[in-house]
């Protein structure tokens, strides 16, 4: 039986990468030792982490005036960093309350002492809309105003910026990170880990523009912009093995005509379930269409007695983790990068004759 993933991440990852990492495991490059068992300091992985940078530049076409570092710690690690080493001069964050996650990044900014000031918030709609400023906003008042473009949880995606006047953009893009096109340069800063679009868990991509990043005193070393920048990412010990991994995604996004190609293909497949749901009597997804998201789609029966029995009976067909979040309920679909079409399809098929026999 052909089984899909449907998690939200860690997350299916493309079959090709997966049986080069099977194949080369033993032994990197002809070198008679595995990846897991080499220095960080040695010529083997320098050339890894370099064509990984390259290859994430290429990819999501990185202004030179940017860097590329790899962080560990995930998305939640920059939800600490990025206040510490961004909010210097107002020690004030704009943000804009989308979901889950933008709050968590609110709430930890919170934690820290600086000053989150919500924007607009879609909460009182159960988010199913995406939040957006109604008065203009100054860099004379934030240091940077944090979005979530893409909402996991929720299943909502700015495919057009919000509004930030001159104020700094942070991105969150962890769930549609090179899934989407986005340009780098709309953004001071963008971060996400790795672990939907681009590799297994363990990597956190953040792409930083130069005047942005500054010797800041009193943050730890292992989330300091400055010191990663300096270290060429490599202040410490980095997730080795990861960051190979990530690299043969990054090889493989490359072979699937880049952001552009994957792009096209995951609209294909966003598009394949989402006419079925909105044509469907037993299954619907409520987001607003023009918000909806292109790699996290939540739907429901509506009854949760009936979801759990068609999450049960998926799951026995192979289509695996269609579980929605506790927040939400219902099932969600995650069609990330790696996610084939005839997946999507399969899903598609398997809810059309649940529904059939209800
Ligand atoms: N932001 C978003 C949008 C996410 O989906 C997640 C994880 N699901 C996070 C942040 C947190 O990331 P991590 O688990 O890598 O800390």
């Amino acid at each position: 039986m052909t089984v899909y993933n449907f998690a939200a991440g860690p997350a299916t990852l493309p079959d090709p990468v997966i049986k080069q990492i099977q194949e080369e495991l033993p032994s990197i490059n002809g070198s008679g030792m595995s990846i897991m068992e080499i220095s960080h300091r040695s010529a083997l992985f320098d050339d890894i982490i370099n064509a990984a940078e390259q290859d994430v530049r290429e990819l999501m076409h990185v202004p030179d005036n940017y860097h590329v570092l790899f962080f560990q710690g995930g998305g939640t690690g920059q939800f600490a960093a990025v206040p510490m080493n961004l909010a210097t001069n107002h020690h004030k964050i704009a943000l804009l309350d989308s979901g889950h996650w933008a709050t968590k990044a609110g709430d930890e900014a919170t934690n820290l002492g600086y000053q989150v000031d919500v924007l607009a918030s879609t909460k009182d709609q159960h988010y199913q809309a995406l939040p957006h400023a109604n008065t203009p906003i100054s860099a004379q008042d934030y240091d940077y105003l944090h979005i979530t473009t893409n909402n996991t949880i929720e299943g909502t995606a700015y495919h057009e910026l919000p509004e930030h006047g001159d104020v700094t953009l942070v991105g969150d893009l962890s769930s549609n990170f090179m899934a989407e096109n986005y340009n780098v340069s709309d953004f001071g800063l963008i971060f996400g880990g790795v672990q939907k679009n681009l590799g297994p868990a363990g990597v956190t991509l953040v792409i930083v523009r130069d005047d942005l990043v500054k010797p800041v005193e009193h943050i730890p070393s292992i989330l300091n912009y400055n010191l990663f920048v300096k270290k060429n990412s490599m202040y410490n010990t980095p997730p080795v093995f990861n960051i190979y991994a990530t690299g043969l995604v990054l090889k493989w996004l490359k072979e699937q005509g880049g952001i552009e190609g994957i792009e096209q293909v995951n609209r294909q497949k966003a598009a394949l379930l989402y006419d079925f749901l909105d044509d469907s009597k037993l299954f619907a997804n409520h987001i607003k269409p023009s918000d909806r998201s292109l790699t996290n789609v939540p739907f429901t029966t509506g009854d949760a007695a009936v979801d759990k029995e068609a999450i049960t009976a998926a799951t026995d067909a192979g289509l695996m983790n269609l579980k929605g979040h506790r927040s939400v309920g219902g099932l969600r679909a995650s069609l990330y990068n790696a996610m084939p079409l005839a997946g999507v399809q399969a899903l598609v098929d398997f809810l059309h004759n649940f529904e059939k026999q209800h």
